[in-house]
């Protein structure tokens, strides 16, 4: 019969220092293994869980999983901290979030406004358009730029998002 390797998430245990000792002033603090239901494992138990645990890093290309398993799990904290929606293709790609932005109209402005296109690098100036277009990026590091038309709001979100996703080291589980 051929080997199959499933990857599934069954129990978890927490390792926990459960008991602190303190002698001479030095805290010791021991472990043991908690399971979800809060029972600490017997020896026997820790033992044939370490036993079953060497066998997982023992897989092949099991670096490669855990590397990939941990970026995932990096890119799903931050889509839950800043509430990101991400669609998969068929594949369990992810991708690139549609272009978010607004057209801000200067309106009756007192002062002049002058800015600059974060795509194609046109001056706007409200004596001249009667407003920009401001970019809603999801995450707070990414700066609020602004663009000039429609066309370069979207080029400038693809490049800027594409970016983000490079810097994050994520591009591996993006469709770019
Ligand atoms: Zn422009």
């Amino acid at each position: 019969m051929q080997e199959r390797t499933l990857f599934r998430a069954r129990k978890t245990y927490t390792v926990s220092p459960i008991v602190h000792t303190i002698k001479d002033g030095v805290t010791t603090p021991h472990n043991a293994f908690v399971d979800n239901l809060g029972n600490i494992l017997s020896l026997q138990e820790v033992q044939d869980l370490i036993e079953k645990t060497k066998s997982f890093y023992e897989l092949d290309s099991i670096d490669n999983h855990i590397r990939k398993n941990n970026l995932e799990a990096s890119l799903i904290k931050i889509r839950e901290l800043y509430d990101i929606y991400l669609e998969q293709d068929e594949n369990g790609l992810y991708l690139v979030p549609e272009p978010n932005y607004n057209y801000i109209e200067f309106g009756f402005r007192k002062r002049a406004w002058y800015g600059t296109c974060g795509w194609c690098s046109h001056k706007i100036s409200s004596k001249l358009v009667e407003g920009y277009y401001a970019l809603n990026h999801f995450s707070h590091e990414l700066e609020r730029e602004k663009a000039c038309s429609v066309n370069c709001a979207e080029a400038l979100w693809k490049d800027v998002v594409k970016d983000w996703i490079h810097r994050q080291g994520f591009q591996e589980l993006f469709k770019l």
